[in-house]
């Protein structure tokens, strides 16, 4: 890896104080149990393998539709909304990226989220030069929602909220969310649902209602995509507009030919996303309960995940035992949480893997 000690004069002053996002480790070794980052442990439907390789025998030679109507038009449909209320993007990353350029670089004003959430949020801001407030959570790692109303009533650049929040797995109800939404009804409040379909209430039934609600979401968890990058954001049209114009002036074409095929065969199989996503959940209340038994603290989740704590053993030391047993989970650094583990929700086989190499652990 390329590592600099003194800053070079080339760089501008945001890229010299920008921390980079540290992902979890994808491992180049076969064998490994994946319980890291929060993929899906099953495969896409089997329609999406045929729609790429149908988009693959023709086309490739041209430029894809570079509005992506027809992947638009799809998950409008799916969530009874207009064409001109979607954008989408490579991964909900991007798309995130192109919401914080777009609408929250509100000069003298400060953008609003959790101390704990997506660590990407804290990289947005700094590569976009935003100020950012973090409002602490409670002892339980709730979200103080009386504490933001509060401060964005003063006036702030938007509102981020990750529902259900990540690492945690907990979710806000939706009179939560509209409380946020009428606190600052001048800026932004971006809900990013990457998780939304294990369990959680999706504000996309509110976009009609209120003009400053984006909803980001992400093929790569509830419709196992991960690897072909492909997220979306939900709004009203002058919020699309706004982020197209950023989009555009990168001339970036949202969505390649292939993910753009594959991503809408995923949209309309109903039923692989369904028996996917509830097979995930069932693993997922099993393993909250194994955990329990084992002495962890184990957060609710409404995710593809777990959060959880032994009161007797350190989580750093735990993940790398687990790591020497060919199972994967994350640990965070930040010290407020240091003490948990994020473990993914696999097949049962793997959950199952997971449980038996703790169980000689502990
Ligand atoms: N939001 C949250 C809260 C996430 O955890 C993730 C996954 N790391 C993302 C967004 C981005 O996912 P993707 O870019 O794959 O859509």
């Amino acid at each position: 890896t390329f590592m600099q000690t003194d800053t070079p004069a080339f760089w501008s002053p945001p890229v010299a104080k920008l921390q980079p996002y540290v992902p979890g480790e994808q491992p180049r070794i076969a064998g490994l149990i994946k319980l890291n980052t929060n993929e899906n442990p099953y495969p896409p439907s089997p329609a999406v393998l045929a729609a790429i390789g149908e988009a693959a025998a023709t086309g490739l030679e041209r430029y894809p539709d570079p509005e992506s109507l027809a992947l638009r038009q799809t998950i409008a449909t799916r969530h009874g909304l207009q064409p001109d209320q979607v954008f989408v993007g490579n991964g909900s990353d991007e798309v995130l990226a192109h919401a914080f350029s777009a609408f929250f670089r509100q000069p003298g004003q400060a953008l609003l989220f959790p101390d704990v959430t997506y660590s990407f949020y804290r990289v947005y801001t700094q590569l976009f030069d935003i100020e950012a407030e973090l409002m602490p959570v409670d002892e339980a790692l709730r979200i103080d929602v009386d504490a933001l109303v509060e401060r964005a009533a003063k006036g702030c650049a938007g509102i981020v909220i990750a529902n259900p929040n990540a690492p945690t797995g907990i979710g806000l109800p939706l009179s939560d969310i509209e409380r946020l939404l009428r606190a600052c009804p001048d800026r932004v409040v971006l809900v990013d649902e990457a998780y939304v379909d294990f369990g959680g209430t999706s504000a996309l039934s509110l976009v009609q209602q209120y003009p400053n609600l984006l909803v980001a979401q992400t093929l790569s968890k509830s419709r196992s995509l991960a690897g072909l990058r492909v997220g979306f954001a939900c709004g009203q049209a002058v919020l699309i507009e706004g982020l197209t114009r950023v989009k555009d002036s990168f001339n970036s074409y949202p969505i390649d030919r292939l993910a753009s095929a594959g991503a809408i065969a995923a949209m309309e199989d109903e039923a692989w996303f369904d028996q996917t996503r509830h097979d995930v959940m069932q693993a997922r209340d099993m393993l909250r309960g194994q955990l329990q038994d084992l002495g962890f603290d184990v957060l609710p989740s409404e995710a593809n995940f777990v959060f959880a704590r032994h009161p007797k053993h350190d989580a750093a030391q735990l993940a790398a035992a687990l790591r020497e047993r060919a199972v994967l989970v994350r640990h965070f650094k930040q010290p407020r949480i240091a003490q948990y583990l994020r473990i993914s929700i696999g097949t049962p086989t793997q959950c199952d893997a997971l449980v038996t190499a703790l169980k000689a652990i502990l």
